[in-house]
């Protein structure tokens, strides 16, 4: 946990510019939801809070909370005023999902990843965006459903696909806001932040083009919606209008009726307009109301008591809604048949002029020729709740004259029946229809159909018209029912954004996944730069590396010191420069160095010669070829060699000298020169010649070693019969044998007696003598070295084997060493110097042979040497 920042803001304004961020993100998410409903196909505050926990620790989860509840709040109400612990309960319910997620999402993140993490392997990117997104998204997409339904905002039906919705925009904010987070604040800064062009511009930038692609296509889908609604309102308009104009004609008929007989009676009235009541459902009642002057009020009421049978009076309504007796006026307009009578009795000698609602229209249909539509008024008829509107029209004599008025048909409309009938055969449940009286100063609602408000997204959709009916502004207003909308939402641009943003994910990880690989690349190239310039810089040999035109690219800083001149000052200078005859346009010279140590003069920066030790090799480059040239600096060396060399031959001339001379003298005592010495100084000189004999021998080995170390031995090859050679360095060590008490045997039944072999004669009895002389010191008194010689194809093999001690293990390794010995203490109690065996190794070597050996401890050893058959005395040499 982190409790502690890196900067100096302190984890609480953390905290809130969190909850701030959760809120601002999660407002502009919803922009991108599809209504109705909050189905988003992004929701990037998940990501930015995942982001923020894994980077700035646990203490964040508070700012997660805050900012999911108040996102929530503000989501589910509008104003302050209307909050109520319900509300609150559902929003901390939803942000407890969503802290619950984003705890188990870093927990694990931190748990199997490890952070601060660069995210440079592809493993690592793919379990962050699946740990993160889509199994941690799980939590809050159960849990925020389930509390949306449990508080009674969503059904059960709903839940799988709130669910579904929940889980994909949660995911997919994760995929895109938590690494665009991690680019912005996340360590390592240098890697992180090396990624904002090549991650964070593209991931951005495509998630931009898709939110654009989604807002345009979401539009059409709108615009589409729009017009295929606007389309059947404006059909339904049209079918009401045509048909509202019917019921205009159905009141005209009355008053043709009128105008065809000179007397209409009830009967006549029946007749006539039962047909047109079944016809046009809505009409509830029609009417004929005769104009009746005062004076003839008593005349026409008698008339109709006796026409009708009936106590037929004028009357009116007082203000408690009984009928009465007409008060007396100018003017009556008394209801003198009305069909379907039954229902309609009460109505019959009513004065319609006694109510001012329809004094009004009827006043105006008395002005005109067309029908009259009063104000919405409540119904006689019946117990009707709704308001309904008459339809009056003047019938005049057959002049037409103003004076010649006779009546007035009416029909009492119901405007909700006649809407049914007009529009039957349009799917109702999906529209809301709303026809207002508007000529009045205030609007009056002629009809309404329940139903709640349109929501603000649909309010486009509503069509909207303004039409006159019986002299009367109306407007008619079809709304999209909750219903239709809700059927008619498309799920495409959902799905669009949805899946146009999981392609920006995985471009996302991609880049991830690429600029990562980069990393990891850069950092092994590092690495081996690193090593490699290390290398170069610590060598002690000095290190020029050349391209194939001779000029120098690298020179190491044991190169600037042996060539007396500062690194950058080598760099561009051409390799003959400092190794004079360096011919780089003879490539097979060049080649031919590969691989080999020679040794060359070399000319120091400040042109003194030295003598330098070159070692070349080369390697490819798709461009050109490079070469490596290792130099030494062996002037001491050489020096040394030349004072070793000098002091060989004075050991040769010097030491060799004198003791010839002493050898030679005491050769002369023991021959008796000085006379017969008496016993005991016989035995002396007889012992100071061996010692000197022993010296002697001893400088010659090691002149010989010497010499052969710098190539001073001559060794003269030449053809010679090997058999006699055999015999003959056999004879010569018989005496040393026979002073051993050891029998030498000579076994050459294998070789073919004229086997040749190029050698150098006296060398190689050299190297037999010493074979069987080791032989000999090492066997048994009374034992047998046997000298064995074979031929096999192109080789023979001389081995020399003894009964001796054989050759202890350890010192296997070290036989043909200069100096090397089983054990020191041989020398006192064998003689020898432990030079012997490197002697005959390199004289063999130089005669194109090798030498090897067997033991076996307690039962012998066999030195054996192979060199190639010079073919056989008769042949002539190639
Ligand atoms: P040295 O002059 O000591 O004989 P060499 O080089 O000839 O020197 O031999 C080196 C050592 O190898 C000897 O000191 C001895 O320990 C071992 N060695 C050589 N030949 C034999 C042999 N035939 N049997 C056992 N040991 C041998």
């Amino acid at each position: 946990m982190q409790l502690q920042p890196r900067s100096g803001m302190t984890w609480m304004t953390r905290v809130l510019l969190l909850a701030l961020a959760y809120v601002i993100a999660g407002r502009l998410a919803l922009l991108l939801a599809i209504p109705p409903g909050f189905a988003t196909a992004i929701f990037p505050p998940v990501g930015i809070a995942l982001a923020a926990v894994l980077i700035w620790g646990y203490p964040l989860l508070l700012g997660v909370f805050i900012g999911s509840t108040v996102l929530n709040l503000s989501i589910s109400v509008d104003g302050l005023a209307q909050l109520d612990p319900g509300h609150f309960w559902v929003a901390s319910g939803i942000a407890f999902g969503t802290t619950l997620q984003c705890l188990t999402a870093s927990w694990l993140i931190r748990r199997f990843l490890g952070f601060p993490n660069p995210l440079v392997d592809e493993r690592s990117i793919f379990m962050l965006l699946i740990l993160g997104g889509p199994l941690s998204c799980l939590i809050s997409a159960s849990i925020g459903p389930l509390t949306l339904f449990q508080a009674g905002i969503i059904p059960a039906a709903a839940l799988p696909f709130s669910f579904w919705t929940w889980w994909v925009g949660d995911s997919i904010g994760v995929f895109i806001a938590t690494p665009l987070m991690f680019i912005a604040f996340a360590e390592p800064r240098l890697i992180w932040r090396s990624r904002l062009t090549t991650v964070g511009l593209p991931l951005l930038l495509s998630c931009a083009l898709i939110v654009a692609v989604f807002i345009r296509a979401s539009a059409a889908e709108q615009s589409n919606r729009r017009h295929f609604f606007q389309e059947q309102a404006k059909l339904m308009s049209m079918t009401l209008r045509f048909r509202l104009q019917l019921y205009g004609q159905a009141v005209s008929s009355i008053e043709h009726l009128h105008m065809a007989s000179r007397h209409v009676d009830a009967d006549d009235f029946r007749l006539f307009v039962s047909p047109i009541l079944k016809d046009y459902p809505g009409i509830l009642a029609l009417s004929w109301s005769a104009w009746v002057i005062d004076t003839q009020r008593e005349a026409f009421e008698r008339d109709q008591r006796r026409q009708t049978g009936s106590d037929f009076a004028i009357t009116t309504l007082d203000e408690a809604g009984h009928v009465i007796p007409a008060p007396r006026k100018a003017e009556y307009a008394p209801v003198t048949f009305i069909e379907p009578l039954a229902e309609n009795r009460r109505a019959l000698g009513f004065d319609i002029t006694s109510e001012p609602d329809r004094l009004a229209a009827l006043s105006s249909a008395r002005a005109s020729n067309l029908a009259k539509m009063t104000v919405p008024i409540n119904l006689l008829q019946g117990n009707h709740h709704e308001p309904g509107f008459l339809l009056i029209k003047a019938v005049r004599g057959r002049n037409q004259s103003q004076s010649s008025l006779q009546g007035f048909a009416v029909a009492v409309i119901r405007l909700s029946d006649v809407i049914n009938r007009a529009l039957g055969s349009y799917p109702r449940r999906n529209f809301h229809i709303q026809i207002e009286d508007i000529g009045t100063a205030q609007p009056k609602v002629l009809f309404n159909e329940a139903g709640s408000s349109v929501p603000d997204y649909a309010e486009a959709m509503i069509w909207r018209e303004r039409f006159e009916f019986g002299d009367r502004q109306l407007r008619l207003q079809i709304a999209p029912s909750a219903y239709y909308l809700q059927q008619s939402q498309s799920f495409q641009p959902w799905l669009v954004l949805a899946s146009g943003l999981l392609i920006c994910s995985l471009l996302g990880g991609f880049l991830l996944t690429l600029t990562g690989r980069a990393e990891l690349i850069r950092r092994q190239v590092r690495q081996r730069t690193l090593e490699l310039s290390a290398i170069l810089d610590h060598a002690a040999e000095a290190i020029l590396i050349f391209a194939n035109d001779g000029r120098i690219e690298i020179a190491n800083p044991a190169a600037a010191e042996l060539l007396g001149a500062p690194r950058a000052a080598l760099l561009g200078r051409e390799i003959g420069d400092f190794l004079p005859g360096f011919n780089l346009n003879h490539p097979k010279v060049l080649q031919a160095m590969f691989g080999q140590r020679c040794d060359r003069m070399g000319r120091h920066s400040d042109g003194h010669q030295m003598e330098l030790e070159v070692s070349l090799s080369h390697y490819e480059l798709p461009d050109r070829q490079r070469y490596i040239c290792l130099l030494r600096d062996i002037s001491a060396r050489k020096q040394i060699e030349r004072l070793k060399s000098e002091f060989v031959s004075t050991v040769s001339h010097e030491l060799r000298t004198p003791l010839t001379s002493i050898q030679g003298s005491l050769g002369l005592l023991k021959a008796g020169v000085a006379g017969t010495l008496p016993a005991s100084i016989n035995d002396l000189v007889e012992m100071a010649l061996q010692n000197t004999l022993r010296l002697a021998s001893l400088v010659d080995d090691i002149l010989d070693v010497e010499k052969l170390e710098f190539g001073q031995v001559g060794i003269e090859l030449s053809r010679c019969a090997l058999l006699p050679l055999l015999q003959e360095a056999v004879a010569h060590s018989q005496g040393y044998a026979d002073s051993y008490h050891v029998r030498l045997q000579l076994d050459t039944a294998a070789l073919p007696p004229e086997t040749m072999v190029m050698i150098d004669n006296l060398r190689l009895q050299q190297v037999i003598a010493n074979l069987i002389s080791n032989a000999v010191k090492y066997s048994p008194q009374g034992g047998v070295v046997s000298i064995h010689a074979s031929h096999h194809h192109d080789q023979v093999r001389v081995s020399v084997s003894d009964q001796g001690p054989g050759i202890p293990e350890a010192f296997r390794a070290r036989i043909f060493q200069k100096f090397a010995q089983a054990d020191s203490s041989d020398s006192r109690q064998q003689g020898g110097t432990g030079l012997g065996l490197s002697i005959c190794k390199a004289l063999l070597e130089r005669m194109n042979g090798q030498i090897g050996y067997d033991t076996e401890l307690g039962v012998g050893s066999m030195f054996f040497f192979d060199l190639p058959c010079a073919g056989s005395l008769d042949e002539v040499p190639a």
